[in-house]
Formats: structure tokens, C-alpha cells, sequence
């Protein structure tokens, strides 16, 4: 047997490792069934090349062993192994040199950002829930003895022969109070789920504890059944390690399902896999979000050569694309390198640039050839759309001829399109189809259309396209009639003036009233709403409380249209002084009415209103 010392510069490193990792502690157990895969992999390598020689039809598997009443965890694998001197210039030296640079670097720095992992100290991460970790190991050498390996977390450690008489690695974690969490076959097994669903060899798990209840279970049960031959609780060929030509439709929709639990089927997916300049590989998927509160449910699985690493790492994947949901495998990115690091990483950018390439160029693939299935997507896509434009230039520009926009007539139109036949850039919108229905159908009988433009969002995408498109407005339908009326009306024109003048009277004082000759001549009057001013307030409304206050800064901009075209209108000035300011308060309520509902007053004033002129046709 021998002993040595692990000679570290500065300090005992065990502590450090505590320390830095204790927000992630599961990590160890990702880190130690991903040693055991790789070395399954060398095995498999070595033998593939004939450097090696398997026994026959081997299966290789890792198996993970959670005994509670021992208070063990063994992770077992049949890979390539290790000799005593192997184990003590990888496990002690190796990583140990790699502790010194860790120290070396960070001694002075208090960001416990920084990830262990990066300096090649996984498997050091047992410490942080074990008291003593044991390596059994036999090398696949022809001749080479077990050699076993104890350390109890100080500087101190054991090498000696070891038991293992077939080819592999046992680890054997005690686990400690730090890691008594682990010692539930349930946790245990829900952190294998997390991180090693994917992995590319079998793993297999079992409580030790569970399989000795099982024959009590059975002996009250009717009937003896077979005990099932176990599962591996993992995938080793995920969808997106396959080629797309090899993937049918149903694989993509059902692995949607089992990773993301979500039973709505997605609209569509892009199967990113890329070799150079780079190694990427992974499927996005566009779910179906219709409900604008919906939108933040988006999820974007990272792996690292099929070992999980975390949900949406904004530092890889572009924001907007955490709407969807998908996964991607960059198994060229460092495994636990500190998101700081990956946020100025050259490679980094690449990635996230190349994946809003495909997106932009599988929208406009659908846009071009699937012009139906485009427009049936779209009231679905258009939230990531629009945020995807307003969060980056470069997507915008990628995708700003395939923004489309629903009329209320149910068509799907560019804005070329609308502006086809016009001979100015205004763009007409509601925001409420049924409150609105009676300035929409003004513009209908004019062959203008009207976009459907009702969320938070659009307020905003509509401020962002018309600062990239100049001469581009949009104007809600209350907002302007310009497009509706004869002509430009003198408002200081005698009669014109005597109108307003009479109706005035009915009108709040802040009130602006005009005359316009509308093409309709069968409505007396409209309610305009200024559209800045109402921009402007519902933005800061929407901006919570603190700026709500803001918003009262910008009042209602109420303008009345009185229609010079209609009857009613141009005979307001020939009737009695009472008449006159009936009609005209029913004017100006009816107008309003058209615009949001009325208060309570103001309603039961109409209605009674109303009873009596009907009163007078008797
Ligand atoms: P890393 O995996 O980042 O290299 P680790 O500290 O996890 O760092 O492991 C150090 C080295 O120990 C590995 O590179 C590998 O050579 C060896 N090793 C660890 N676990 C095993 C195992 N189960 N079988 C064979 N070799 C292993």
C-alpha cells in the first residue's frame, strides 16, 4: 500500500470545492456518470481500432447503486479503467494541477461564478456530498491489476490493490452529512433523469434498499409475476444526434412530448445539425402560443455531447428564442464554465448567430412555399416574431418582407401589400374588433383595409416598424378620417363655424369639435382619439404603477367630427334652441358610444334622453 500527499500551494482545496460548488451540489453525480460514459466511449474507440480486446458480446452500461441504509452511492462502469499509476496521475496530479491553477487564478477574486468543472476537477466534485470516495479500478491492459484508491476529503490519500476482477471503475461515495439528500433512491434517481436522460450509453439505476422490498410486495400480491428485465432510464440516441433525412415527423412530435411535457402538438421545428465551422446539433421547436400571457413558457434545453446542462442559458441562445422550446447540443462548449465567461466568447456568438440564421431562413422557406400554412401560423408566431425583430437587428433584417398582418376581413397582407393602390403610408389598426366595428366599417365601405393590431406587443412593434420605415404611420380607427372624408373642411368657413358653435354646447370643454364632408353620409358624427397621446398613455400604463402616474400627464385627445354630409347635421341650425341641444347631446353620446362604453351618468342621461325622443314621433 502506498501513501501520499496531495501537495496543493496555497490551501487545502476540499473546502474551496464546498464552497464554490454548494449551489449545484447534484452536479456531482452529472459528473461522475459522464466520466463513466467517457471512459465506455475510449473503451469502445480502442476496441473499434483494435488496440483493445472485448470479451465477446459485451454490453456496456453504467450502473448507479444507491444503497440508503449504507449510506453509499456506487457508480459502476465497464470502461476502459485505470492502473494505480494511472489513477495517480489523473485523479491526483492532474486534477490537482489543475486546483493550482484554479487557486492561482482566483485567489483574489470573489466571483464564485467561476465553475470547478472548467479546470478539469469533476470528479473532485464527490467531496462536496461524501466524506471518503473510493476508486476500484482494472484497467482493460492485458495483465493489469486492480488497483483501489481511498481519500476522505483531506490532503491525504490511499492507493492499494484492488478488488475489481472485471475491467472497469467502481466509484464508491460514503456519503456524509453535506450529501445525506443522496441518499434517497428517489432523488437520486430524479437527478439521473435531469442530467443523464440523454447520454449515449445505458445507465442503469437501482435502490438497494427497494429491490429487497420487493418479494414482501410480491408475496401478498395474486399472482407471481416475472421480475421485468430492468430499463435504462436513458435515451443513448436522441432525436437530435440523428440525421434530420432519417427523422420522421411522428419522432420529432413525440420526443416534443416526453421532453417537454407539453401535449399540444408544436407547429413546426428546425433540426439544426452543423459540423464546421463549428459542432452543433439540436431541434427547435415553435409551440403553439396563441394566448399572449403564455408567451414566457419557452424552454431550451443545453447539452454537452448529450449530458445535460441547463435550461434556457441566455448566454448561448439569443433571447427571443427562449419562446420556443427545444434542445441543443454544443459539445464543443466547456460543460461548467462560468456564464460570464460564455458571454464574451467568440464561439458563443457564432452559435447564437447561426441559429437565428436558420430560424429567419426556415420562416422564410415557409413564408415562400407554405404561404397557407404561413398564414395559419402566424397568429401563433407573430409574438417571437415581433420580439425577435425588436431584440435584434439582425433577425429583422433577415425577416422584415415576410411580416405579415391580419385584416379584419381574415386576410393575412404585408405592408406592401396594404399599400398597394394607396397613395400614402398610413396604416389602419384596431385593437378591438367588436368596440371598434363602427369606424371599421367606415373604412370598409372605402375599400381601406384594417389590420388587427390588439396586444402589449403590437403597441410596441408598431413604434419599432414605424421608426425603421419612414412615412410609415399607423393609425388606429378612431384616430383619423382623413381617408374618409371629401375633402379638407375650412373650419373658420361661416357655416361651418355655426355648426360647431351649436354643438359645442353638448360637448366637454376640452373637447375639440370639427366639420368634415365624410364619404358615409349616413352618420351625423365620429369621436377621434388622438393617437400619440393615447400611445403614450398606454405605455406608461402599462409600465406598471410607478409610471401610471405618468400617464396622466397625457389626457384623452377627443376631437368630434361633425359630418357636413348629413341630413341631420345640416339641419341642425333650422331647429328650435331645444331640439337643437337634444339632438346634439345624442350626437355627441352616440359618437362617444361608438368610441368605449359610456359612464354611468352619462348612460342613464341617454337613455332617458332617448324615451323622450321617441316620445316626440307620437
Ligand atoms: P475531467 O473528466 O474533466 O478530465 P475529472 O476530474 O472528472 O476531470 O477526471 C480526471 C480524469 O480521471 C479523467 O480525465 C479520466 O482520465 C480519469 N477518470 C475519471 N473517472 C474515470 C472512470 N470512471 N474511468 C476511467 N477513467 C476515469
Amino acid at each position: 500500500m502506498a501513501k501520499g500527499n496531495i501537495s496543493v500551494n496555497s490551501e487545502n482545496i476540499f473546502p474551496i470545492i464546498k464552497k464554490w460548488l454548494y449551489s449545484d451540489k447534484d452536479i456531482f453525480l452529472r459528473e461522475l456518470v459522464s466520466n463513466a460514459c467517457d471512459a465506455i466511449t475510449k473503451m469502445k474507440k480502442l476496441a473499434g481500432i483494435g488496440e483493445a480486446q472485448l470479451d465477446g458480446d459485451e454490453s456496456f452500461k453504467v450502473d448507479v447503486i444507491v444503497d440508503s441504509e449504507a449510506g453509499t452511492l456506487k457508480i459502476c462502469d465497464n470502461g476502459i479503467g485505470m492502473t494505480a499509476e494511472e489513477i495517480d496521475k489523473y485523479i491526483t496530479q492532474i486534477a490537482f494541477s489543475g486546483a493550482n491553477d484554479f487557486l492561482e487564478k482566483y485567489k483574489d477574486e470573489k466571483n464564485p461564478d467561476q465553475i470547478i468543472g472548467h479546470f478539469g476537477l469533476g470528479f473532485y466534485s464527490a467531496f462536496m456530498v461524501a466524506d471518503k470516495v473510493e476508486i476500484d479500478s482494472l484497467s482493460y491492459l492485458p495483465g493489469a491489476k486492480a488497483a483501489k484508491w481511498v481519500c476522505e476529503g483531506g490532503l491525504e490519500y490511499e492507493l492499494s490493490d484492488g478488488s475489481r476482477e472485471t475491467r472497469g471503475t467502481t466509484i464508491t461515495l460514503y456519503l456524509g452529512e453535506d450529501g445525506k439528500e443522496f441518499k434517497n433512491g428517489y432523488e437520486i434517481r430524479s437527478i439521473l433523469n435531469k442530467y443523464c436522460s440523454f447520454l449515449p450509453v445505458e445507465i442503469y439505476f437501482e435502490d438497494v434498499k427497494k429491490e429487497e422490498d420487493k418479494p414482501e410486495e410480491a408475496a401478498d400480491g395474486e399472482e407471481k409475476k416475472e421480475p421485468e428485465a430492468p430499463k435504462p432510464i436513458n435515451d443513448t440516441n436522441p432525436l437530435w444526434m440523428k440525421k434530420p433525412s432519417e427523422c420522421t415527423d411522428e419522432e420529432y412530435k413525440e420526443f416534443y412530448t416526453k421532453v417537454f411535457m407539453d401535449f399540444n402538438e408544436p407547429l413546426f421545428w428546425i433540426h439544426l445539425n452543423v459540423d464546421y465551422p463549428f459542432r452543433l446539433k439540436g431541434i427547435l421547436y415553435f409551440p403553439k402560443i396563441n394566448h399572449e400571457f403564455t408567451v414566457n413558457e419557452g424552454q431550451i434545453k443545453l447539452f454537452n455531447n448529450q449530458v445535460f446542462v441547463a435550461d434556457n442559458v441566455k448566454e448561448v441562445i439569443p433571447e427571443f428564442l427562449m419562446l420556443l422550446k427545444g434542445v441543443i447540443d454544443c459539445p464543443d462548449l466547456p460543460l461548467n464554465v462560468s456564464r460570464s465567461f460564455l458571454q464574451n466568447d467568440g464561439y458563443v456568438k457564432k452559435i447564437s448567430a447561426h441559429i437565428t440564421k436558420k430560424v429567419a431562413d426556415k420562416l422564410t422557406g415557409i413564408f415562400k412555399n407554405e404561404r397557407e400554412n404561413y398564414n395559419k401560423y402566424w397568429d401563433d408566431i407573430n409574438i417571437f416574431i415581433k420580439y425577435g425583430c425588436m431584440r435584434d437587428e439582425k433577425f429583422y433584417e433577415k425577416i422584415k418582407d415576410i411580416i405579415i398582418y391580419k385584416t379584419t376581413d381574415g386576410e393575412y397582407i404585408t405592408l406592401e401589400n396594404y399599400f398597394e393602390g394607396r397613395d400614402n403610408k398610413d396604416v389602419y389598426y384596431t385593437s378591438d374588433k367588436n368596440q371598434q366595428s363602427q369606424y371599421i366599417n367606415l373604412f370598409r365601405e372605402q375599400d381601406i383595409k384594417v389590420l388587427e393590431l390588439g396586444t402589449m406587443m403590437d403597441t410596441q412593434f408598431m413604434s419599432f416598424i414605424e421608426m425603421k420605415n419612414e412615412n410609415v404611420k399607423f393609425k388606429r380607427v378612431d384616430s383619423n378620417v382623413s381617408d374618409l372624408s371629401d375633402s379638407e373642411e375650412k373650419q373658420d368657413d361661416d357655416n361651418n363655424a355655426k355648426l360647431i358653435e351649436l354643438v359645442k354646447k353638448s360637448v366637454p370643454e376640452e373637447t375639440k369639435v370639427e366639420v368634415q364632408s365624410l364619404k358615409n353620409a349616413a352618420i351625423p358624427a365620429v369621436m377621434l382619439l388622438g393617437e400619440q397621446s393615447r400611445r403614450m398613455q398606454e405605455m406608461y400604463k402599462a409600465y406598471g404603477q410607478q409610471m401610471a402616474a405618468m400617464a396622466g400627464m397625457f389626457k384623452d385627445e377627443y376631437t368630434l367630427v361633425l359630418n357636413k354630409n348629413n341630413s341631420l347635421i345640416q339641419k341642425l341650425p333650422e331647429l328650435s334652441e331645444e331640439d337643437c341641444a337634444l339632438v346634439s347631446d345624442h350626437i355627441y353620446d352616440l359618437a362617444m358610444l361608438c368610441n368605449k362604453p359610456l359612464p354611468a351618468e352619462q348612460m342613464t342621461k341617454f337613455i332617458e334622453r332617448s324615451n323622450k325622443i321617441m316620445e316626440k314621433l307620437i
